[in-house]
């Protein structure tokens, strides 16, 4: 049997040992945390859970095509459940939204709360589908670095109509072009950040976003998204994927353009045929390949925004509150203009918090709630000292004191805190970037790292630094891609 070495049990490396332990391969896997997960993990605090990373899950038919895989019946293995309204939006002049989860509902709830017309939303979400039906099949499915993925015949389709991709103007100027009030604009723009990005500079083709969740559906798996984790590392198991935990990995070895295995951080070496790393591509070729050429070269590309997480357990539950709300700022642009350009915060960013108790009520004390307060953040750890950490934590309390009307600070039993700076010493994320690079230039999409090396035979990457990007389903996509390329 072929021996696979991955290096990394981030939800990427998770479904790459599955998809490889399936076809036959003998798959180890090697991480350097205690547990797998990287960014997706969860935490106990004072009788909170908290799910410390992501919150929003869609494609849940993704995790379900693994399954299938592994040759079990997802309805058991996996239960999950479609959210009915997606999100809770408060604006800062009062107006407030509660987002359905349909398309025609969605429109005139839309037109209701904030006066957009519900046709514009309808005309809007078309043109959505459109990008979705012609990009997402060049860009999210295959490797983009290789010629024969343009010597297909649907990909030619696909290419020649590139045009129908809205390329060429930002995802803030085509959306300003399909709604009149700037309440639908924000809300729309705002699907820039599920990849990181700017929607003052992102291409509009990133409007596609937005179709995943009205289109697709938003979910919760039913013990919260570590489930995800819990899922996919069960899955490995069980088609024999040897784990092993509290084991960094310290360099690729090769000879002669070709991998020949790992080393580990104890120093002993492990063979193997192919090595397929997880770990943000940035350091892989830093520290594990001594690339000091090719990391510089990924360093260039822009980094994707980070985040700035409070864990707050609430000893009050807020009525008015769903389990995703977004309080926005009274001036998105400057926000991203501080995020982007200056690698600063704006003093007023736009608060999102998420509460898993409000369906999983073991997650949090009767009569208490689990709060996920994140703000979108710079990938530049060095400028959250403890002192503009207190600063932001200040700004964030207000404003939901002021939007809420009650002062809530005075409900917060328990409180830990995750900074980009965090999030790049645990999961080895440069810059605490949480989608690896930005999508913020119309050939983004073509600078990010590729699946594979071109000069090393048999090594791959996944996972969210590299194509398609980040997130839970383009890393899905991503563990896809490479084992395709493998196999
Ligand atoms: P990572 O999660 O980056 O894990 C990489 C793993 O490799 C880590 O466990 C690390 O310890 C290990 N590793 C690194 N170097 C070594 C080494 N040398 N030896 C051994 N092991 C090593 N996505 C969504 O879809 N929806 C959301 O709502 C969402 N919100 C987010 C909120 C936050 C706060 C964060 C942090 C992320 C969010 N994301 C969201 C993004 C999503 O979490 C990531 O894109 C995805 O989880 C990344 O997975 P990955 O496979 O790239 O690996």
């Amino acid at each position: 049997m072929t021996k696979v070495i991955i290096i990394g049990a981030g939800v990427a490396g998770l479904a790459t040992a599955i998809r490889l332990s399936a076809k036959g391969y003998n798959v180890e896997l090697y991480e350097k945390n205690e547990g797998p997960g990287g960014k997706l993990r969860q935490k106990t605090i004072a009788n909170y859970r908290f799910d410390l990373g992501p919150s929003l899950f869609t494609r849940p038919d993704l995790v379900e095509e693994l399954i299938k895989l592994a040759g079990k019946n997802p309805a058991d293995y996996f239960p999950y459940q479609r959210l009915s309204t997606l999100c809770h939006y408060f604006y800062p002049n009062g107006k407030v939204f509660h987002a359905p989860a349909t398309v025609s509902a969605f429109a005139s709830a839309l037109e209701k709360a904030v006066n957009e017309p519900s046709e514009n939303t309808l005309a809007f979400f078309d043109y959505a589908l459109q990008i979705n039906k012609v990009a997402g099949s060049v860009f999210l499915n295959q490797s983009l670095h290789k010629l024969s993925t343009y010597l297909k015949k649907d990909t030619l389709k696909s290419m020649l109509q590139l045009h129908k991709i809205d390329a060429f103007r930002t995802m803030d100027k085509a959306n300003k072009s399909f709604f009149v009030t700037p309440e639908a604009v924000q809300l729309f723009n705002r699907y820039a950040t599920y990849n990181g990005s700017n929607p003052y500079q992102t291409p509009g083709t990133l409007n596609l976003i937005s179709t995943l969740e009205m289109q697709d559906g938003a979910y919760f798996p039913k013990h919260g998204m570590y489930q995800i984790t819990q899922t996919l590392f069960e899955l490995g198991k069980e088609l024999g994927v040897v784990y092993h935990f509290n084991t960094g990995v310290k360099k690729i070895n090769e000879t002669n353009n070709k991998v020949t295995g790992i080393t580990l951080e104890s120093e002993e070496a492990v063979p193997a045929e192919i090595v397929v790393s997880n770990m943000d591509a940035f350091f892989s070729y830093k520290h594990l390949l001594n690339n000091t050429s090719k990391a510089q070269k990924i360093d260039k590309l822009e980094r994707s925004g980070s985040a700035l997480i409070f864990y707050w357990g609430m000893n009050a539950v807020f009525k008015e509150l769903d389990v995703h709300n977004i309080f926005f700022s009274a001036n998105y642009e400057k926000e991203f203009d501080h995020m982007f350009k200056l690698g600063t915060m704006s003093d007023d960013p736009t608060v999102y918090i998420h509460i898993s108790s409000k369906i999983n009520k073991e997650d949090a004390p009767l009569g208490c709630e689990n709060w996920f307060v994140m703000v979108n953040a710079p990938a530049n750890p060095a400028y959250f000292t403890t002192e503009t950490v207190a600063r932001i934590k200040q700004q964030i309390v207000a404003k939901l004191s002021q939007m809420l009307g009650t002062d809530v600070a005075s409900f917060i039993e328990c409180e830990e805190v995750l900074t980009p700076g965090l999030i790049e010493s645990r999961t080895m994320s440069y810059k605490g970037a949480l989608y690896g690079t930005a999508s913020n230039h119309m050939f983004s999409a073509f600078f990010r790292p590729p699946n594979f090396d071109n000069k090393i035979q048999n090594l791959y990457f996944c996972g969210g630094s590299v194509h398609p990007g980040g997130g839970i389903p383009l890393c899905l996509l991503s563990a896809k891609i490479t084992d395709d390329l493998i196999s």
